[in-house]
């Protein structure tokens, strides 16, 4: 068993698509062991991506990412975080495949709808970030 973080982006809850993307998890055999809708500061979101820190899109991604509400996740199952990027497509819509949430709903490389932890690593990073031990069962 498995966790990862994932973040419906300002854009999805704009979209009124929270819903179709829990489903999409909930019907892959994945449980929902975390959630809530927040909204980040600009300062929150840079935290968030500081392994972004040095891209050229960290300022335009983190004002994006605090620009309205988010819901925010932790996602439990087998394998989680590689199949939640499965089922999220690639980050940039053009190249994601067909059925993933990136390219049924995503605008652009940027709003691009959800995150997803990309590792162990960036889950043991990501989770705490959000979610105490008594918010997560
Ligand atoms: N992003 C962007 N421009 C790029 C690459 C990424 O605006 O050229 C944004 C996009 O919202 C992406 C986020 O930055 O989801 C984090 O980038 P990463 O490479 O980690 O993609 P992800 O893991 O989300 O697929
Ligand atoms: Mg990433």
């Amino acid at each position: 068993m498995e966790r990862t973080l994932s973040i419906i982006k300002p854009d999805g809850v704009k979209k009124n698509i929270i819903g179709e993307v829990l489903k999409r998890f909930e019907h892959n055999d994945m449980r929902i062991v975390g959630l809530k809708k927040i909204v980040l500061s600009k300062g929150d979101a840079r935290n968030f991506y500081i392994v972004h820190k040095e891209r050229p899109f960290y300022d335009s991604l983190t004002e994006f990412m605090s620009e309205g509400p988010v819901v925010v996740m932790v996602i439990e199952g087998e394998n989680v975080i590689s199949r939640v990027r499965e089922i999220m497509g690639a980050t940039n819509p053009t190249e994601a495949a067909p059925g993933t949430i990136r390219a049924d709903f995503a605008s652009d490389i940027e709003h691009n709808i959800v995150h997803g932890s990309d590792s162990g690593d960036s889950a043991s990073y990501e989770i705490p970030f959000f979610f105490s031990a008594m918010e997560l069962s």
